[in-house]
């Protein structure tokens, strides 16, 4: 069928929404139309070429919509049920069958080659192959082509138009705080971050009764988002060394925090978080690029402190999708209140906006 999406011809060129021929579903797929769709730094990273994708692809990781048809052997949802896609994954390695996706040993393949396992494209551009499955989904289209491993059914009535971010950034907070260093009644929390992975594992703290939950930031209108979303103090990082910052951890909490989540990959706002850790308090990074960390050995040593990685919210999307919905729809996960809506057509404005930190939460809209 023909549809409209938005491509990367080249690295580093902008996003271009042009006509596409895609394939009619094969006997696993589910023909999906698009109603909503995230926007994240990942699409820029791979609009760039920092990721090992191959152009040309039509990104897009964090889309929803509509069942439109599927194929033979689908038994999971029929057409007119709504969806979330999520990233995509193998199935068959031993983290896949442990449930815990995001750690899919052939997650490069999956994510970024943006064809189908037997290597075949989705999408044609008249003869010229397109890649069209980044994360299995490539959704910054009208419609698109995903499997049963990477949905999640959602009730008739959800609000795809701010959902559709649950299942990257938003499960990554979230499932940080919630699965990976699990928090709750008198424990304390320092969140180094507060774009959408960090206001997402705000909510996620709040949500699970965290006694202290301390923001950091150095943009200020976030960190008063941060408090109206359940954090108990803001650190505004403008005027202030980063060994105050975890000075100011230690005194708030009284001990320092049991759980700290880095969202900045920055090693010196990484050493500052462990450091504001308390005694077998555990950090977590989120980011896989950027500087080498150097940590003396004694600030992990002398409190049993750890540093750990939390890769998409250390989560299987299958359970935790439902559970993050359930959380929103009892209102104790306010997802809506990050999101700004725009229209398809303004892809690269939202990307741009996304980038700045003017927009926490983009998401487009094809409805
Ligand atoms: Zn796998
Ligand atoms: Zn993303």
């Amino acid at each position: 069928m023909k549809i409209q999406a938005a491509v990367v011809w080249e690295a580093g060129a902008e996003l271009s929404i042009e006509e596409f021929d895609l394939d009619d579903p094969r006997e696993d797929e589910i023909l999906v139309k698009v109603e909503a769709v995230g926007v994240c730094h990942t699409d820029d990273n791979a609009r760039l070429g920092r990721l090992p994708v191959v152009f040309p692809i039509i990104l897009g990781h964090e889309g929803s919509g509509t069942v439109h048809s599927v194929g033979a052997n689908v038994t999971r949802v029929k057409p007119g049920d709504r969806v979330l896609f999520t990233p995509d994954y193998c199935g068959r390695c031993e983290q896949c069958r442990l449930g815990l996706t995001p750690y899919c040993e052939d997650v490069v393949a999956v994510t970024f080659t943006g064809t189908r396992p037997d290597g075949s494209p989705r999408a044609h551009s008249g003869d010229r192959p397109v890649r069209a499955s980044f994360f299995g989904q490539s959704s910054f289209a009208t419609h698109s082509l995903v499997t049963e491993r990477n949905i999640v059914p959602v009730p008739a009535d959800a609000p795809l138009h701010y959902l559709a971010g649950f299942t990257c950034g938003v499960q990554t907070g979230a499932g940080a705080i919630l699965n990976a260093m699990p928090v709750g009644p008198g424990r304390s929390v320092a969140i180094f971050g507060t774009g959408a992975v960090g206001l997402a594992a705000v909510m996620a703290a709040s949500a699970c009764g965290a006694d202290e939950i301390v923001a950091i930031d150095r943009v200020q209108h976030r960190l008063d988002l941060a408090r109206e979303l359940g954090a108990t103090h803001a650190i505004d990082t403008t005027s202030q060394d980063l060994a105050d910052v975890t000075a100011e951890v230690t005194k708030v909490t009284g001990k320092g925090a049991d759980v700290a989540l880095d969202t900045t990959g920055n090693p010196a706002v990484i050493l500052a978080a462990v450091s504001a850790l308390a005694t077998h308090g555990t950090a977590s990074v989120i980011t896989s690029s950027g500087p080498p960390v150097t940590l003396p050995p004694g600030v992990l040593l002398l409190k049993g402190r750890k540093l750990r990685g939390s890769m998409g919210g250390h989560i299987n999307p299958t359970v935790f999708i439902p559970r993050l919905l359930d959380l929103h729809r009892q209102g104790r996960f306010p997802v809506d209140r990050l999101v700004r809506n725009y229209p398809f057509t303004e892809v690269n404005t939202a990307i741009a906006d996304s980038l700045s930190g003017a927009t926490i939460k983009p998401v487009l809209t094809l409805t």
